[in-house]
């Protein structure tokens, strides 16, 4: 039998174990820094297999070091990432492994990572004599709310480490396929809050204030300039004001309004302008109307950028896994959502890609984040056997 084969063999032995962990984890979700419960788990699967262990880091985050047995002198570390959070949201799923805590649900396949991770721990270390080199298992907390990844890399979690590698599963996103692509793949998302002031008054004597509203309208309607006159038409972004407050009566103008909204870009400079942008218009236009415009931006989460070595050699291993016809490179790969995978990727070279989890026949169809949210499990020995070709492969480099 080729190593290649001895290869998948082994992941089909621990299929089984693989699906039920992943339906446990399901059953029992837990929130962002909450992860008690499933970083317990992951600790206990990784001292078993005799890895060195750290807990507590970033609150609930895990990481497990194997040392390769046939380490020479400069040898590399690469890490594995998975996130370990479910999200606010009561399931709506009929199956017999659905969530057991009301109002809390794996909707978006981080059950998936961390039984994926787990198995590939197990595979890397039964090959650990092979191993010229170090793997570093990060199971990270709090991906959903961003703010788990950044934490652990200050309590230094990418110390030592060479490269990253990483997956998410995608229920839109066909079984079989693979989503490896170099450069930005997932956009930057940055909260900003628009405070405008104004003068209140009464309705029928707008001379005598200046109204928030009116104020208002016309930063939603310039923002969109911003995407429409200023970004390049090969330069993806979004802009979106997703809440307008002001006002108490029909016959009042407030003294203040409030929106709050969402940018993404998919560069540094592009979400750096943007953001000096966003500022200048909403001030600039306050100012002209006789009022004035406080800007407050949070969350800040970088794009996730990808490593044109490491985009190579997860390739590589993508098309061993799935062949060279399912291993995708196009736009399809990109998504506007955001993940603070982005942090390690900036912190250390890297490759986070996408594995298809979608399939309507077994109703894995829904989008993520949605209470019918659910993953083909067919994409779990997928996702765990490039991960694990990949580490292998960037050892023997
Ligand atoms: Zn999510
Ligand atoms: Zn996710």
């Amino acid at each position: 039998m080729s190593q290649s084969d001895q290869l998948k063999s082994h992941i089909d032995e621990l299929v089984p174990d693989l699906i039920a962990m992943r339906r446990d984890l399901h059953e029992h979700p837990e929130l962002a820094f909450e992860e008690e419960r499933t970083s317990g788990i992951v600790a206990k699967r990784l001292r078993t297999m005799g890895l060195e262990v750290q807990t507590g880091i970033a609150k609930t985050g895990v990481v497990g070091l194997l040392h390769g047995g046939a380490s020479k002198p400069g040898a590399k570390t690469i890490a594995i990432r998975a996130d370990m959070d479910a999200l606010p949201i009561q399931e709506m799923n009929d199956i017999n492994y659905r969530s057991t805590i009301d109002g809390k649900m794996h909707a978006c396949g981080h059950d998936g990572h961390t039984s994926i991770l787990l198995a590939v721990a197990d595979l890397l270390n039964k090959r650990r004599e092979e191993l010229n080199g170090n793997v570093k298992f990060v199971f990270q907390p709090a991906e959903e709310r961003i703010g788990g990844a950044e934490p652990m890399i200050k309590e230094g979690a990418m110390q030592d480490v060479d490269g990253i590698i990483g997956l998410h599963l995608i229920s839109d996103y066909p079984l079989g396929r693979v989503g490896v692509r170099s450069g930005s793949v997932f956009a930057s998302a940055d909260r900003f809050i628009l405070t405008v002031k104004g003068k209140g008054g009464h309705a029928a004597m707008p001379e005598t204030t200046v109204d928030p509203i009116v104020i208002s309208a016309y930063i939603v309607t310039a923002l969109q300039t911003l995407i429409s006159r200023e970004t390049s038409p090969f330069s993806p972004a979004v802009i979106t004001i997703g809440t307008i407050q002001a006002g108490t009566a029909f016959n009042i103008i407030p003294e203040s309004a409030e929106m709050h909204g969402t940018m993404r870009a998919f560069n540094a400079d592009h979400r750096s302008k943007l953001t000096r942008r966003i500022s200048e218009i909403a001030q600039g236009i306050a100012t002209a109307m006789g009022g004035s415009c406080e800007v407050e931006v949070l969350d800040g989460c970088p794009p996730c950028v990808n490593d044109a070595k490491m985009t190579e050699i997860v390739r590589d291993a993508a098309i061993s896994t799935v062949g060279e016809k399912e291993v995708d490179a196009s736009e399809d790969v990109l998504t506007a959502g955001s993940d603070d995978m982005a942090c390690f990727l900036e912190a250390v070279p890297g490759c986070y890609f996408i594995v298809g989890a979608k399939n309507e026949e077994k109703g894995a169809k829904y989008p993520h984040h949605h209470p019918r949210f659910n993953i083909d499990e067919d994409a779990l020995p997928i996702g765990v056997e490039v991960l694990t070709r990949a580490a292998m492969d960037f050892l023997k480099q």
